[in-house]
């Protein structure tokens, strides 16, 4: 019988990069350039609320993983550690084995080695945290912030396959095992975009991963920064795999869908050269869905004095618009995950 530590050892040992100092002592240790900060993010993942108990363990030590690292990457941050928190309702070696596989080798693609953690049995389901360490030069990095009137805003990848996937795995919609083979590498296998995000410091001006829906989390830059924006519905990059969905599911899919892992960033108007070639660096496709505007005073309580010129939205529209592919603003949008909707 395994004891605990033949476990970390055998599966979360690995032998550190030079500097670091990784498992097996009561603390990891790892330098920080002079002159940069400390980027550190941490997910939490629940069996049957982030992933479904039978999922691939693979594919869940990848994605535990890569959630944490789309936040570096959201941040500019480049990776330069991680941790992780593991509670075991049971020992399954070969799944333990088949999760640490598809834990370290996305670790090794980001340079972003396994330095400690923590590995308890639990009673009942099985829980994974990881928290992720990475470094940004003071000042660089990319922060909600930081979107002003005039930037145009970007969105990295495709959007929606995730979404899809999710709905029919869950039932939601019915059963198409085509559909489901074409979308469920973007829910179980996201790719955080960590290359782009380092890529765009010193152009953009704030960017967040997409976790929780484009909408939602656009949203938390326009608060962020005070600003309010215009979207193209026609631009959307939808993912091929969405062809044929019902207009209602295409839209809540692209819009409101989570657990994309792309970036949704804004950049000013006058750097669009240098945001393709960032991407084409980061071997990112982006494309550009809208652009920036300014808050009216009432919506924000934001002194005139601070808002640019003519690129302000009418007095009382909402923060967000979305126009259809007529020019219409949509009247309905789809809201984005919350855990704890209306609390
Ligand atoms: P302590 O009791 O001092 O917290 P532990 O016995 O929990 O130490 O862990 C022993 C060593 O193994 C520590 O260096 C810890 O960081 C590491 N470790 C434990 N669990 C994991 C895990 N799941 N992944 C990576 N390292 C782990
Ligand atoms: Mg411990």
């Amino acid at each position: 019988m395994a004891s605990e530590f033949d476990l970390i050892a055998r599966y979360f040992t690995r032998t550190a990069p030079t500097g670091l100092l990784g498992v097996g002592d009561d603390c990891a240790l790892f330098p920080v350039p002079p002159g940069e900060q400390v980027a550190t993010s941490t997910d939490l993942l629940l069996e049957g609320r982030h992933f479904f108990p039978d999922v691939d363990p693979k594919s869940l030590g990848h994605k535990a993983l890569a959630v944490n690292l789309s936040d570096l990457a959201a941040m500019g941050a480049r990776p330069i550690g991680c941790v992780l928190g593991l509670a075991l309702p049971r020992l399954d070696e070969p799944w333990l084995a088949a999760f640490a596989d598809g834990f370290h080798a996305l670790a090794a693609v980001h340079g972003c080695p396994l330095i400690g953690g923590d590995t308890t049995r639990s009673a009942h389901d099985l829980a994974i945290s990881v928290t992720v360490f990475g470094a940004v030069p003071a000042n660089a990095a990319l922060r909600r912030d930081g979107a002003r009137a005039g930037d145009d805003i970007w969105v990295s990848g495709e959007l929606g396959a995730a979404d899809v996937a999710y709905r029919l795995l869950d039932g939601q919609y019915p059963a198409d095992p085509e559909r489901l083979a074409a979308t469920r590498g973007a829910l179980e296998w996201p790719e955080p975009q960590v290359p782009l995000g380092l890529a765009l410091r010193g152009i953009a001006h704030a960017a967040i991963d997409i976790s929780d829906g484009l909408l939602q989390d656009l949203g938390h830059i326009l608060a962020a920064s005070r600003v309010g924006a215009v979207l193209h519905e026609d631009r959307m990059p939808a993912a091929a795999a969405l062809a044929g969905l019902p207009a209602q599911a295409l839209r809540r899919a692209v819009l409101g869908g989570g657990d994309v892992y792309q970036l949704c960033f804004t950049a000013p108007a006058g750097r669009r050269d240098a945001v393709l070639a960032a991407a084409r660096s980061a071997g990112a496709r982006v494309t550009r869905v809208g652009g920036i505007v300014a808050r009216e005073p009432a919506q924000d309580a934001m002194p005139a004095a601070t808002r640019a010129g003519d690129t302000s939205a009418p007095a009382g529209a909402p923060r967000l618009v979305v126009l259809d592919a007529t020019g219409q603003p949509l009247t309905q949008l789809p809201a984005g995950f919350d855990h704890f909707p209306g609390a």
